[in-house]
């Protein structure tokens, strides 16, 4: 099946509530074009200069998720045009995040990502560390982010019940967290859910989905 394909059939399973990223790290700009064309508007890349590269030739109208790990010094790049940050996992991350914004007269709409995966490898942060930010005084000072939700990826395993497991620790960290509303930060979005594991993560309550390789195939790193 093409790559349009691929985007229309999964598409058409999806909830009204679930928003679809198409993640299209290290896939070339006419993968992407094929997608756009169908009407999607939403893109997930992994490294910021990959994402700075495409913004920078792409129609201006798609939407830009940061999906990967963010370091701080190159917030910079992005902070004119990025439309969501998915892995904020650090206080110091944020006021970054907010420093550069400022500078653009933004407000960035930022997810933290909790820790839900049993492997080291996985960035995150723990649910009361998340809490503990959120509640700080430090934090009602940052007027140029919006945390908006939360992001999570599972342990890379074939246990379902694992998976599952996980899932729902973070619908539950969101319920918790969901209940302190301030001026930045109020919680709507569970990010959770990616080509292998997207239906289990909706079912468990996701609302936005993360999907690369279903809808463009497999990557090549070489
Ligand atoms: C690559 C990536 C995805 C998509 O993975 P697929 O298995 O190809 O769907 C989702 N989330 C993050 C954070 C990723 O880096």
């Amino acid at each position: 099946m093409s790559i349009k394909e691929n985007l229309l059939n999964i598409k058409s399973t999806l909830p009204e509530h679930v928003t679809l990223v198409a993640v299209s790290k290290t896939k070339p700009v006419s993968d992407i074009m094929e997608v756009y064309h169908t009407g999607h508007k939403v893109f997930g890349e992994n490294k910021i200069q990959d994402m700075v590269e495409k913004y920078e030739i792409m129609p201006k109208d798609i939407e830009w998720h940061m999906i990967g790990h963010v370091q701080r010094n190159k917030v910079k790049y992005m902070a004119s045009f990025v439309s969501l940050i998915h892995g904020v996992d650090s206080f110091k991350l944020l006021e970054e995040i907010n420093r550069q914004a400022l500078k653009h007269n933004r407000v960035i709409d930022c997810l933290i990502q909790i820790k839900i995966a049993s492997e080291d490898s996985k960035f995150g942060i723990m649910p009361q560390v998340a809490k503990d930010i959120i509640q700080s005084r430090d934090f009602s000072d940052l007027k140029n982010i919006k945390i908006v939700g939360l992001m999570g990826m599972a342990t890379f395993t074939h246990d379902n019940r694992q998976v599952e497991k996980e899932f729902k620790l973070l619908k539950s960290t969101f319920e918790n967290l969901k209940t302190i509303k301030t001026e930045n930060c109020e919680l709507q979005t569970i990010s959770m859910g990616m080509s292998g594991d997207y239906k289990l993560a909706i079912e468990c309550g996701s609302t936005m989905i993360r999907i690369g390789s279903s809808i463009f195939g497999a990557r090549n790193y070489s």
